[in-house]
């Protein structure tokens, strides 16, 4: 381990936003302290996207086996043994973990391990020891929040970190919180045989989704038994013999054995001597520009951590990813250009799965952008009907110049139904370079594959409906 020392750029946090800035800065050539005070990986590899997904592959494994004599194999579900589950999902961390530990090491990244404190606007305490840097990039990422005067115990009343940690199946639970985390855990832990409720205040499921695709999700969840209370906001909890009760701000009353507390995730920055060196800071979000720029010339920001004025900032791994890259990009010299957030897909992993790039229905209308769409029930898709899963593929395009004319770009794609995220790699392509329905319409999708829904929104926005039903 280094102790001290002057490096091109200091990097504090090694989630997702610092590692690959570190990773992209070293192919410049730069020398790269990166800090740590937990796991490099963060968020992400150790308490997020890869233990929730290892989780709700086992729900699907448990689904598959529960639900098998309808495809003619005969099974027994025996029940879900949460040790191993566990072990699966700390298995797949592990070897990622150690992916990661040697593909920095293989591009000469310094790993600096301990708390680290801004010091000046060019340096990082750590252990005692001072990292200066021409360039630091703050990487601090996020935590669980919670609601005032809800207080988390991490045994009743837990974040998504203590629900990873859980060695047992609840056998009921109340999740507070319906966007991505909150849907996530319901959709595994119903398929793992607990009753599962979700409270939400927005009139929503993943209230940043596309009302179409809620509705679709919603419609599904309620078949699969998970509750739900939307508009419904949060007035206390107690706890009972066998666990809590929540109530309502509509008086309802709701018993379960945990409450999950799901409400969004806040920055981590608190005495970490942000503010102290001129970093100006939007509660608790470090304020950068679209170039993530602080307002002070040697100091960066990036991933989860940061605020960036008129844009709504989405909280994701990937977005983190490329933050990272910019930033190493801009110090290497590089003519990089904002991010475009409308850009980013987004993945809800449920089951069903919700998928989105570019805009919603509801922000082509605030934005007064007349519009044309379709929606593509999955239910004539073969594959879609072989996998027995239901949704659909809503596709939103720039209404024709002319009566009669074609659409124009692509704005907004909407997926749902069982591996839809898969599916939304080549709709962001779609939506990010700009084509049109007629120009997607010319491209063949293979047969018989679920990637032919977004060939067959097309076909109908361009006027040649395939298997569609007028
Ligand atoms: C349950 C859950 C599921 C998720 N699923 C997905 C998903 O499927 N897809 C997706 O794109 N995103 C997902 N996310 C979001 C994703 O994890 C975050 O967007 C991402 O991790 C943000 O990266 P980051 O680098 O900004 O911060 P973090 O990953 O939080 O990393 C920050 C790092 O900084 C370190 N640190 C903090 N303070 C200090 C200090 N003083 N000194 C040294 N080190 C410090 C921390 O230990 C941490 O390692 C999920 C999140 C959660 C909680």
């Amino acid at each position: 381990m280094a102790e001290g020392g002057h490096y091109d750029i200091v990097i504090l946090g090694g989630g997702s936003g610092g590692y690959a800035c570190a990773l992209r800065a070293a192919e410049f050539g730069k020398r790269v302290a990166l800090i740590e005070k937990d796991k490099v990986g963060g968020t992400c590899l150790h308490r997020g996207c890869i233990p929730t997904k290892a989780l709700l592959h086992a729900a699907e494994v448990a689904d598959s086996s529960r639900e098998s004599a309808k495809f003619g194999v005969r099974t027994t579900f025996d029940g879900i043994e949460m040790p191993a589950v566990l072990s699966y999902q700390q298995g797949v961390v592990e070897r990622l973990w150690k992916g990661l530990q040697s593909t920095l090491a293989s591009r000469k990244v310094d790993m600096i391990y301990g708390d680290g404190r801004l010091t000046s606007p060019t340096s990082v305490a750590v252990n005692g020891a001072v990292y200066t840097g021409d360039h630091v990039v703050l990487a601090t990422g996020s935590e669980p929040r919670s609601l005032p005067g809800l207080s988390l115990d991490g045994v009743r009343v837990i974040t998504s970190d203590d629900a990873l940690r859980l060695d047992r199946v609840p056998s009921s639970a109340i999740i507070l919180g319906g966007g991505v985390i909150g849907v996530e855990f319901a959709s595994v832990w119903r398929s793992f045989g607990a009753d599962v409720t979700i409270v939400e205040m927005a009139p929503q499921l993943l209230p940043l989704e596309d009302e179409a695709s809620a509705k679709v999700l919603q419609r599904v969840f309620r078949r699969r038994g998970i509750g739900f209370e939307l508009g419904a906001p949060f007035q206390s909890v107690s706890y009972t013999d066998s666990g809590v009760q929540v109530t309502l701000g509509t008086g309802k009353q709701l018993d379960a054995e945990v409450l999950l507390v799901a409400v969004g995730r806040g920055p981590v920055s608190a005495d970490l001597g942000y503010e102290e060196n001129g970093v100006t800071i939007t509660r608790g979000f470090v304020d950068v520009d679209p170039l993530c720029r602080t307002k002070v010339p040697t100091i960066s920001a990036v991933g989860d951590l940061i605020n960036i004025p008129e844009i709504a900032h989405p909280q994701l791994a990937h977005v983190g990813f490329a933050e990272g890259i910019l930033v190493a990009e801009r110090l290497g010299g590089l003519d990089v250009r904002p991010i475009d957030y409308d850009g980013v897909p987004r993945i809800t992993y449920s089951d069903p799965e919700v998928a989105s790039v570019g805009i919603t229905s509801a922000q082509a209308a605030q934005r007064g952008i007349n519009v044309v769409e379709v929606n593509y029930p999955l239910g004539g898709n073969g594959k879609s009907v072989i996998l027995g899963t239901q949704g659909q593929a809503k596709v939103i395009a720039e209404a024709p110049s002319a009566p009669g004319g074609q659409p124009g770009r692509v704005l907004g794609v909407h997926l749902v139904g069982s591996r839809v995220g898969e599916l939304i790699a080549e709709a962001q392509l779609i939506v990010n370079w700009d084509a049109e329905p007629d120009d997607v319409a010319a491209l063949i999708h293979p047969h018989p594959t679920q990637s032919e829904i977004i060939g067959e929104a097309n076909l109908a926005l361009a006027g040649k409906p395939l298997h569609f039903h007028a």
